[in-house]
């Protein structure tokens, strides 16, 4: 599968086909079968510390990189104007930096958040890891 087809649906769709992404606005999110063809959901919530969806009226991009490490197939791809461009996959230690940065980031857009870390306390960040292993769980398979 190259290619992947838009499809704009209030609501998650109870059946996911292959080769298309549903975007829904109204829950901030997008879910498509993983690229690879293992059949498993990519859900992929859009906010400012997870990924950015770019439509241009026709075709759709989504910023940053899909990386499914918690699949066995460990697929990473770019859903690029919608073609899917497949990346190198990453070893474990470029998968927990990437968590890292990402839970960090996640973090520092929520001020209200009194346990947020800094990002220069490099100790905090060691101890959010093993959180982040938790919240990357449900992130992949709750809606
Ligand atoms: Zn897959």
């Amino acid at each position: 599968m190259e290619t992947l087809n838009n499809d704009f649906v209030h609501s998650i769709p109870e059946r996911i086909f292959p080769g298309i992404l549903y975007i829904s606005m109204e829950r901030s999110v997008a879910i498509h079968l993983c690229a690879c063809g293992c059949g498993n959901e990519v859900v992929t919530p859009l906010s400012p510390a997870d990924w950015q969806l770019k439509y241009d009226g026709a075709v759709i991009s989504l910023i940053p990189s899909i990386g499914n490490w918690n699949f066995p197939c460990q697929s990473h791809y770019w859903i690029t104007n919608n073609k899917i461009k497949w990346a190198a996959s990453w070893n474990k230690n470029q998968i927990e930096d990437s968590r890292d940065f990402h839970y960090n980031r996640r973090k520092m857009l929520e001020p209200e958040n009194k346990d947020a870390p800094k990002v220069q306390d490099e100790s905090l960040i060691i101890v959010k890891k093993k959180r982040w292993a938790f919240w990357g769980i449900l992130r992949f398979f709750k809606l």
